[in-house]
């Protein structure tokens, strides 16, 4: 099963790909950690994405399609894939058709991810990760079980980004409305764009988007 989860930062897109990771056995492709990978990594395009990312600004589509596609061209992706953060921008949704269409793959559904405004700026900026791992949480909606150690690890470090503060998060916002949005007409005159509520409990919206998809992939077997 393809996949692709939209909304705007802080919707829960990460926090629900790891989810149906788990119960589909996909991966999870975000190409937000992997910009921030190739940064860590002092890679050349690491180089190139850093500044952009830090003010909140997209990365040229260009240098994101050729990573997504390098990506996603790797054995672990036969069996279905999750895309976290990508595509972005419609001429990003057309690449993705043309690069799907030469490994003969297609997109079994399009999950929109909505959340008010005032919400995405509180998960933001309570947001961290376990730097071992890579498990999510939240200071007020998902601290970890024992204080500053990893649930899922154990690990006792932890990162937040440096993109998630006030400043940075309106003009990621205006990048989803202006840049993003415009990509979810495209999906819905596929007929594979199914909308979900982010603003109910994590496992509440991991409820819906599994019947969603259910309901896809019957649609789908049965013609
Ligand atoms: P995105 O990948 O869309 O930017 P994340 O999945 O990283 O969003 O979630 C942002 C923050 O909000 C994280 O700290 C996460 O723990 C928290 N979060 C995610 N989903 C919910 C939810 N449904 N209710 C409350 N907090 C949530
Ligand atoms: P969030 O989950 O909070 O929306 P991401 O981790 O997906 O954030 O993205 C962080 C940053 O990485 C974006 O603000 C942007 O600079 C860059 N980025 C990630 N994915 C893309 C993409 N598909 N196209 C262009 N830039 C991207
Ligand atoms: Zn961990």
């Amino acid at each position: 099963m393809n996949i692709i989860l939209i909304g705007p930062p802080g919707a829960g897109k990460g926090t629900q790909a790891r989810i149906l990771e788990e119960t589909y056995g996909i991966v999870q492709l975000s190409t937000g950690d992997m910009f921030r990978a190739a940064i860590r990594d002092q890679e050349p395009l690491g180089l190139q994405a850093k500044a952009l990312m830090e003010a909140g600004n997209l990365v040229p589509d260009d240098l994101t399609v050729q990573m997504l596609e390098a990506r996603i061209s790797k054995p672990d992706c036969a069996k279905g894939f999750i895309l976290d953060g990508f595509p972005r921008t419609v001429p990003q949704a057309e690449a993705l058709d043309r690069v799907l269409e030469a490994q003969n793959k297609k997109l079994d559904a399009v999950i929109e991810i909505t959340a008010d405004e005032s919400a995405l700026i509180e998960r933001i900026a309570g947001r961290f990760t376990c730097a071992s791992c890579g498990a999510g949480y939240h200071d007020a909606f998902k601290p970890t079980q024992k204080d500053g150690v990893c649930d899922s690890c154990g690990s006792q470090e932890f990162l937040r980004r440096s993109d998630d503060n006030a400043e940075t998060m309106k003009t990621r916002l205006q990048a989803f409305h202006t840049q993003t949005a415009p990509i979810l007409p495209y999906y819905k005159a596929k007929g594979i764009l199914k909308e979900v509520d982010g603003m109910a409990e994590v496992q509440t919206v991991a409820k819906e988007i599994k019947e969603k998809l259910n309901s896809a992939i019957l649609r789908y077997a049965t013609g």
